[in-house]
C-alpha cells in the first residue's frame, strides 16, 4: 500500500529517519487491522487474579463474534468459581455444514494474564504499545497472541463464508494461570458432549528464531511434564531439649532429604524426547550438544546420561526430578520437635504416575514414620503420539509465511490448558503461531513483548491450519 504515497512524500519520510521503512509496513489489510484491534482491546482489560475482568473479555468477545455472525446458539458463556474469585469460560462453535465429515477440532486458549504491576514496567502493562519493533504489554505473548489469533481467524473465516467440514470448537478457559477451574470443567465437557479428533492449543510449541531473526525450527508441544507437590513430615512427642531422645523429628526428616537428594531417578525417554534432543543437539557444537545426540542415538550411553543430568536445563529430559523446595521444623530453641515437614516438587515423565512417583520416593526414603501429603492437584499428563493430519497442517501454515524449517515435537515443563485433556485421552498439540527468539521470552515477567513482524507474520497460521485440517479439501 505504500504505492499510495508519491515517491516524493516516500523519500521524504525516508529522509526525515525519525521512520524506519518498517514504518511504512503498518498501512494493514482489513484482517490484519481487525486482529491489531482485537490484540489492544483484549489486553486493555486487566484479566488477572484479582481484578474479576475475566467477563469483560468474555462479553468483548461475545461481541465480536456475533457481528462477524456467529449466532447465540454458536456461543456459550459459563460461570465458574475459581477458588472464591468469579470467571468464565467461552465456547465458540463453528459447525459444519451438513453431516460432519470427521470428529470436531477443539482449539484452546486462555483468556486470564498473570498480574502486571504498572510501576514496575517501563510502560502500562495494561496499555498495547507498538515501539522498537516490538509490541508490549502483558498478555501480548502468553496468551492474548494465542486468544487473538483464534477469534481472528474464526472472524475471518465466517466472514470469507468459509463452511468448514467438521465442526471447529473454540474453548477459551478463564483460570488457566491459576486454579485452572474453568479449564478442567471445560475439558470434562469437552470430553462428553464434543469429543474431538484432537485438540489444538495456541498457548505452546512456535517457530523459534536465531539472533538475526531467521527461523530455525518449529517446535510442536506434544508433552507436559506432570506436576506434582508432595509436603513430606516426620512427628514425634518431643521433649525437653536437655534430655534429647534418640529419635528426632528434624535428623529423620533431614535424612529423609538426604536420601531424596542421592536418588536418580530412571533414565526414561520418548520418540518425541528423543527427536527434540536430536534436532537440539544438532543446533550446538558444545559438549552438551554432543551428549544430546549421543543420547537421541543411545538412551543407555551412561557419559551422555551424565552430562544432561549435570545441567539443571536438561536434566528434566531424561527423567522425572524431585527436589525439595521448603522446610519447617520444631516450635521453640529449648524443645525438642515435635514436627518437621519439608516440601518436595516433582516434575514428572510422561508415562509414570503420580502414585507410582510417591511409592518411589517412599521406597528410597525407607522409613514408614515419614508421611506423605500430596498438595498439589494437577493430572497426570501422558504423552501425545504425532499425527501426520496436524504435521501437515502446520507445514502448510509455515509455508503460506515462506518457512521451511525442520518441525521438532517437544516436551515442555509444564503448565498449560493441554494437560488436562491429555489426562483424558485427548491427544493435545501446542502449535502457536508464535515466532521468538530464546532471550524473548518475557512471559509472565517484566516487559513482555513479542515481534510486530512476527504478530502479524503469524496472522494466517491458524487460517491456514483451520482450512487444511477442515476445508473440503480435508
Ligand atoms: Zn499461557
Amino acid at each position: 500500500m505504500i504505492a499510495r504515497h508519491s515517491l516524493f512524500a516516500a523519500s521524504a519520510f525516508l529522509a526525515a529517519s525519525c521512520l524506519t521503512p518498517a514504518s511504512f509496513a503498518q498501512e494493514r489489510s482489513a484482517h490484519e487491522q481487525q486482529a491489531r484491534d482485537i490484540y489492544a482491546n483484549v489486553i486493555a482489560i486487566r484479566s488477572a487474579r484479582g481484578q474479576e475482568k475475566v467477563p469483560e473479555v468474555v462479553d468483548y468477545l461475545v461481541g465480536e463474534l456475533k457481528a462477524s455472525g456467529f449466532s447465540d446458539d454458536d456461543l456459550m458463556v459459563t460461570d465458574y468459581d475459581s477458588k472464591g474469585e468469579p470467571t468464565q469460560g467461552l465456547v465458540v462453535w463453528y459447525r459444519a455444514e451438513g453431516e460432519p465429515a470427521e470428529k470436531p477440532i477443539v482449539l484452546l486458549a486462555h483468556m486470564d494474564v498473570v498480574d502486571a504491576l504498572a510501576e514496575d514496567w517501563v510502560r502500562d502493562p495494561f496499555t498495547l504499545t507498538e515501539e522498537e519493533g516490538y509490541f508490549f504489554g502483558r498478555g501480548t505473548a502468553d496468551n492474548k497472541y494465542g486468544l487473538t489469533n483464534l477469534v481472528q481467524t474464526f472472524i475471518r473465516l465466517k466472514e470469507e463464508g468459509f463452511e468448514p467440514t467438521r465442526d471447529l470448537v473454540m474453548v477459551l478457559s478463564g483460570d488457566e494461570e491459576t486454579d485452572m477451574v474453568s479449564t478442567r470443567a471445560q475439558a470434562t465437557y469437552v470430553a462428553e458432549t464434543i469429543d474431538p479428533a484432537f485438540i489444538l492449543n495456541s498457548d505452546a510449541g512456535g517457530l523459534t528464531l536465531g539472533t538475526n531473526g531467521e527461523p530455525l525450527d518449529y517446535g510442536i508441544q506434544g508433552a507436559e511434564k506432570t506436576y506434582a507437590t508432595w509436603e513430606i513430615t516426620v512427628t514425634n512427642p518431643g521433649g525437653h531439649s536437655s534430655t534429647p531422645r534418640k529419635d528426632n523429628a528434624i535428623y529423620e526428616l533431614a535424612s529423609a532429604l538426604k536420601a531424596i537428594e542421592a536418588y536418580d531417578f530412571p533414565v526414561r525417554y520418548s520418540e518425541l524426547t528423543l527427536a527434540s534432543l536430536e534436532a537440539a543437539g544438532r543446533k550446538r557444537l558444545d559438549k552438551l550438544g554432543l551428549a544430546m545426540r549421543a543420547f537421541a542415538a543411545d538412551p543407555t550411553d551412561a557419559d551422555a546420561v551424565a552430562t544432561l543430568r549435570a545441567d539443571p536445563s536438561l536434566i528434566g529430559q531424561t527423567g522425572t526430578t524431585c527436589v525439595a523446595t521448603m522446610l519447617r521444623a520444631g516450635h521453640a530453641e529449648n524443645a525438642l520437635p515435635q514436627s518437621a515437614t519439608a516440601t518436595v516438587n516433582c516434575r514428572i515423565f510422561p508415562g509414570v504416575t503420580i502414585e507410582e512417583t510417591e511409592a518411589t520416593l517412599r521406597e528410597v526414603v525407607g522409613n514408614e514414620e515419614v508421611q506423605f501429603n500430596l498438595i498439589s492437584d494437577f493430572p497426570d499428563s501422558p504423552e501425545s503420539g504425532m499425527r501426520e493430519d496436524v504435521l501437515a497442517a502446520v507445514k502448510a501454515a509455515l509455508a503460506e509465511r515462506g518457512v521451511d524449517v525442520p518441525i521438532i515435537p517437544h516436551m515442555s515443563a509444564g503448565g498449560t490448558d493441554g494437560m488436562h485433556y491429555r489426562n483424558l485421552g485427548y491427544d493435545t498439540y501446542g502449535v502457536s503461531a508464535s515466532a521468538s527468539k530464546p532471550n524473548d521470552t518475557y512471559a509472565h515477567g517484566l516487559n513482555e513483548r513479542v515481534p510486530v513482524d512476527s504478530f502479524y507474520g503469524g496472522l494466517d497460521h491458524w487460517y491456514v491450519m483451520l482450512k487444511t485440517l477442515a476445508g473440503p479439501d480435508a
